[in-house]
């Protein structure tokens, strides 16, 4: 569209020009027309304007409703949730700088009448002596405002606030609760409201169940114990959104719904400017969102019809809002404790900042604080205040970088080697079930308080999540700083700990690594202390093992894959097979990705996950993917002459193919000399693969789309996808890992999924949900707006014949499975 305009201004400019030399008949006539130009083009800006801030409030209250799932998905972590963690948890949030508009965040509880005093009088016990349900007088059931953050003097006024006594609150929150459904609200004056400055409020509702099996409003209504709800004010909500008087457009937003007169929710118009009484341009647009219908009226400003392009700040107000839902993704992963994701994402971060802060622009520079925040967030463990695996992994990093001198270590081995130790407590988890989520936490702060106090200065401690700390310490070859070091932690454990009164004993097993100076990465030996770790666990409590090769049987196994890939592929051990892709509406095949199986003539199925990496490692991937490239080809072409299908397939690119720099020719080539149209083909890639070097991987990745050929993101969710990246990466389809769908039984893969599904959303991406096995996940896939699906619960990887039947075969497919995406 831009072009377009550049076009028009262009021609226009052109037009002017000839009329100052031509006559004055001439000038009349392109005068004529450049005023029509002119107006064609300030057309065109309007309508983009007002695309921009559509898509805009739409992003903008999709963030909104990230936030309120994961707020759902705290409580359901947490069955009894305290008034602290829940204060933890918005603070983390930063709403008002990260979601502008929130006036509060809050959980609403039913209440019966028969509960109304005790209820009462419990919160009251929990300082907050003047508590009552507001506002007075007996109802048939009472709802209440429980917990509200921040928790100001506006949001004390909503404290205990029953909702459902209000009529427009009352018609989103039962719509709410028999739905199963997010809603918003119908405008209100919220009961914050406490000064002049009033603006239209709305509410937003998530309902929270007892359980998950919920068939009907019957069920709903019984398992509905209350609702995560967000107060937003609308004049806030959008002065993030229209910004300053840049835009050349005003709006004003009405909610129809349900009534004859429009309600006003905004206005961006000053009531005394007089410019604004008779604008050029006027056009109303409906947003449909949450089950309310917005209407959207924008009047041009003369500054539309005097500027020439536009500042395209809806892209950057999109992106910004992107980056506020993965922002929201990730500290939901983080709020979940999955520490090695954190550690990712951690390890991740910190490089992808370093390289990006650079190539940033100036409307992406808050997305930069909020990582910059999250960086800090992510390296203190914040039960023991030590450093935790992220900045563990730093230090490894460092330590791997400069082996002799590393700026991080007081101290170096006198062959600037070093000792790492892993350590974790013996039956940790009986300790925790036994007495509790609360004792456990207490058993590792004290114990992180005593390593901290007890270790010399020499050494770094950290918590790397769960019962499992790490040291690392300058040490020599024969690892006697690491010996003595782990003895002393042993001892620690010797007297009980004081965990607030109560004294708990327990040991711990310690497993040793030696980082020596010329070993190129040091989380080697951080698994090799773990390998250690392991075997010490092995044999009972309060050991400490040193590793040593022996206990290292994974390069025994390594080494004879490595044999047996010699050769394999002239030995046409390799076949391929093929893996459906349904469309999660209606059900019909859309695609199916290319699996690699080796059949070894005496280890018989050796699974891809065992071999690619030494495939990758020795190099015997680079004919290997050739050849998979080549015989993928070769079956589409196969296919289409045959009349059996001409969906697309999709193949996994390996980090080397990514690499290489023939990898564009040699697609091209084989595309070619197969004759197949570019958009069968599609290449699967992961995260990790982009690590090395991301501006060569995007370059490459950009060609592939401007061939034709669609990219997928695969694994996605288990590694950390800043925001730049996908940004730049410009992806065609996000695949959502199988360990969140196989898990979506519990609310945290739920709350994951659904972030993500929001996240696609805003980037405009697609979604494809792997390893879907049963009809629950599907349905949980499906209802959450996940386009496609492939899994056992479809098909298994097919051998080509196999496959040519199973599409032919209509009952291939079981009747739960098609049930399930119709
Ligand atoms: P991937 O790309 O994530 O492939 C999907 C994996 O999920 C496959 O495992 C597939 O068999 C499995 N899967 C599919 N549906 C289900 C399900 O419902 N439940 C469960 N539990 N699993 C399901 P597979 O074939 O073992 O492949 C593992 C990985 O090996 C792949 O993960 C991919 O990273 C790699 N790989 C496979 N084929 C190739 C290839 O041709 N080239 C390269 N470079 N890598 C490959
Ligand atoms: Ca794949
Ligand atoms: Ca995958």
């Amino acid at each position: 569209m831009q072009i377009q305009n550049l076009w028009s201004m262009k021609s226009a400019a052109l037009v002017v020009l000839a009329t100052a030399l031509g006559g004055a008949l001439a000038t009349y006539a392109a005068y004529e027309f450049a005023v029509k130009a002119e107006r064609m083009a300030a057309e065109q800006r309007f309508k983009f304007a007002r695309a921009e801030t559509v898509t805009a409030i739409e992003a903008r209250m999709r963030n909104y409703e990230s936030v309120l799932r994961s707020s759902n998905s705290v409580f359901e972590i947490n069955e009894d949730l305290t008034r602290q963690q829940w204060q933890d948890f918005t603070q983390g949030l930063q709403l008002h700088r990260n979601f502008p508009g929130t006036q509060a965040l809050g959980y609403s509880i039913w209440v019966s009448p028969e509960n109304k005093a005790a209820y009462e009088a419990s919160v009251r016990a929990d300082g907050f002596p003047d508590f009552k349900i507001k506002p007075d007088g007996p109802r048939e059931a009472y709802t209440s405002i429980t917990f509200i953050e921040p928790m100001d003097v506006r949001n004390r006024q909503a404290f205990g606030y029953d909702m459902w006594s209000q009529e427009t609150r009352r018609t989103a929150m039962s719509r709410a609760r028999d739905t199963g459904e997010i809603t918003i609200s119908g405008p209100v004056k919220l009961v914050q409201e406490i000064d002049s400055e009033v603006q239209a409020g709305i509410l937003m509702y998530l309902p929270h169940y007892t359980t998950s099996t919920l068939d009907d409003v019957v069920d709903r209504r019984a398992a509905n114990t209350g609702f995560v709800y967000g107060a937003f004010r609308m004049g806030d909500l959008m002065a993030g959104i229209i910004g300053s008087d840049l835009r050349d457009i005003e709006i004003e937003i009405f909610d129809t719904d349900g009534s004859d007169t429009a309600n006003s929710l905004y206005s961006s118009i000053e009531s005394e400017d007089t410019a604004q009484q008779n604008p050029q341009l006027t056009a109303t647009d409906a947003i449909t969102m949450y089950g309310r219908t917005w209407q959207m009226a924008s009047h041009s400003k003369p500054s539309l019809f005097a500027r020439a392009g536009d500042v395209g700040l809806g892209q950057a107000v999109v992106m910004a809002s992107a980056g506020a839902s993965l922002f929201v993704l990730i500290l939901v992963l983080l709020a979940l404790n999955t520490r090695r994701r954190a550690a990712e994402i951690a390890r991740r971060m910190t490089r992808d900042l370093d390289q990006r802060t650079e190539e940033l622009s100036a409307s992406l520079r808050r997305q930069v604080r909020i990582e910059d925040e999250l960086r800090s967030l992510v390296t203190t463990d914040t039960l023991t205040g030590l450093a935790n695996r992220s900045a563990f992994n730093v230090w490894l990093k460092e330590v791997g970088k400069q082996n002799h001198q590393s700026g991080v270590f007081p101290t170096k081995g006198t062959n600037g080697g070093y000792g790492i130790m892993m350590m974790d407590l013996d039956r940790f988890k009986t300790i925790n079930d036994t007495l509790g989520h609360m004792k456990g936490d207490e058993l590792l702060t004290a114990v992180g308080t005593k390593l901290k106090n007890e270790l010399p200065d020499t050494c770094k401690l950290a918590r790397l999540g769960g019962d499992e700390f790490a040291v690392i310490v300058a040490d020599d070859e024969d690892q006697t700083q690491s010996l003595e070091l782990a003895n002393r932690i042993r001892n620690l454990f010797s007297d009980p700990f004081d965990c607030d009164g109560r004294y708990i004993k327990t040991t711990c097993s310690i497993g040793v690594a030696y980082i020596s100076a010329d070993m190129p990465n040091p989380e080697r030996a951080m698994s090799q202390a773990d390998i250690a770790l392991y075997r010490a666990k092995d044999s009972g409590r309060g050991v400490i093992k040193v590793f040593d090769e022996t206990l290292e049987a994974e390069s025994i196994r390594r080494a004879t894959i490595e044999d047996a890939l010699d050769g394999a592929l002239a030995r046409r051990e390799f076949h391929l097979e093929f893996q459906p892709k349904i469309g999660s509406n209606g059900g019909s095949v859309v695609g199916a990705e290319v699996l690699l199986r080796w059949i070894h003539p005496d280890m018989g199925f050796i699974p891809p996950d065992m071999f690619i990496q030494t495939a990758e490692e020795t190099g015997y991937i680079e004919s290997i993917s050739a050849w998979i490239l080549d015989a993928t080809c070769k079956q589409i072409r196969t296919w289409m002459d045959n009349g059996v299908t001409d969906i697309p397939l999709a193949i996994n690119l390996s980090s080397q193919q990514l690499q290489s720099p023939e990898l564009i020719a040699t697609i091209t080539n084989t595309l070619r000399r197969h004759n197949i149209p570019p958009e069968k083909l599609e290449i699967e890639i992961t995260e990790s693969m982009l690590i090395d070097d991301f501006e060569q991987a995007c370059r490459r990745l950009k060609q592939l789309r401007e061939i034709g050929i669609k990219i997928a993101l695969d694994d996605f969710g288990t590694g950390y996808s800043s925001l730049s990246y996908l940004h730049k990466l410009q992806v065609d389809v996000l695949k959502i890992d199988r360990s969140f769908v196989g898990s979506l039984d519990t609310p945290q893969s739920k709350t994951i999924v659904q972030s993500i599904m929001t996240l696609a959303k805003t980037l405009d991406l697609s979604t494809v949900g792997e390893g879907v096995e049963t009809v629950e996940q599907a349905q949980f896939l499906r209802a959450n707006g996940c386009d496609e699906m492939q899994g056992w619960l479809f098909a298994k990887s097919l051998r080509a014949e196999d496959f040519e039947q199973w599409i032919a075969d209509s009952e291939a497919m079981s009747t739960a499975a098609k049930l399930a995406v119709v």
